[in-house]
């Protein structure tokens, strides 16, 4: 049984990205076939596994707009079980593009249907948006991931995100599931940290991950060397606890 994962919200620069690269990085290298689709017009998940942008024939854009054969996208990466569908910039003119387009919500799910029997997990990484290419991710997944970066105004914006989720749970997707509320970017040196756990588990409770993500310099290193922290540096706490929470979330299967 494979399933589908979004990690969603609105927020920019909240660690959707770094989550989504690592946590596949992480259940790939515990054995899982793992597929990253990325459908953030600016393509760090495709970067951050290395892949050049410049050499991208097929990417998510000609899957939602084009109709092309998603196994035609589908590349791999330097971590074996872990391939990715890839975003370039093309990628910005689908939300336009897809407005005149019958089901538009539902391309996304369509596509992955085709290759879904190939992976057990596949991670869509959301742009900071609650536009028509976050609806399609949430349409196809089983469930949403919410990462929340541990600092003021952490909980701002969530109500609109659970709204959509309520939303496309009503109309296009009536199995979606909230998969878990997963902190980041944790300073375990401030206060300011602990009262925002303690906020975000009073509104979450039990959907909130045992492992939290502390900042590292290593984890933000990472991706500018083209590479998950597993690879780049697997002895460093970035690595530790993301494949702590890989282990977190397959276990919740
Ligand atoms: P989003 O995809 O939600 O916009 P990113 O994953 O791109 O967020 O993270 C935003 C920035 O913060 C990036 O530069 C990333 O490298 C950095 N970052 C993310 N998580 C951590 C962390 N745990 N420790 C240090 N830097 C981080
Ligand atoms: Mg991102």
């Amino acid at each position: 049984m494979s399933k589908i994962i979004a990690i969603a919200n609105q927020k920019g620069g909240v660690g959707k990205t770094t989550t989504s690269v690592n946590l596949g990085a992480g259940m790939a290298t515990l054995g899982k076939r793992v597929l990253l689709v990325d459908i953030d017009p600016q393509g760090n998940t495709t970067s951050g596994v290395g892949v050049n942008k410049a050499d991208v024939a097929n990417c998510i854009y000609d899957i939602l707009i084009n109709e092309v054969d998603p196994q035609e996208t589908i590349l791999e990466t330097r971590i074996e079980g872990l391939h990715i569908i890839p975003a370039t910039i093309q990628l910005a003119g689908a939300e336009i593009e897809l407005v005149s387009t019958i089901s538009r919500e539902l391309k996304l799910k369509k596509a992955l249907n085709a290759v879904k029997a190939n992976y057990d997990y596949i991670i869509i990484d959301c742009p900071p948006s609650l536009g028509i290419l976050t609806i399609n991710s949430l349409t196809a997944a089983d469930s949403v991931i919410i990462p929340i970066q541990c600092e003021y105004y952490a909980l701002e914006g969530l109500s609109q995100l659970l709204n959509t989720v309520r939303l496309v749970q009503k109309n296009l997707n009536p199995h979606l599931k909230i998969e878990g509320v997963l902190l980041t970017m944790l300073d375990a040196r401030t206060n300011l940290g602990i009262q925002v756990i303690e906020e975000v588990k009073k509104y979450f409770q039990e959907k909130v991950y045992r492992t939290i993500i502390p900042r590292n310099v290593r984890l933000s290193e990472a991706p500018s060397h083209g590479q998950s922290i597993i690879t780049y540096d697997s002895r460093s706490k970035g690595a530790e606890v993301y494949l702590e929470l890989a282990k977190e979330v397959i276990s919740y299967e």
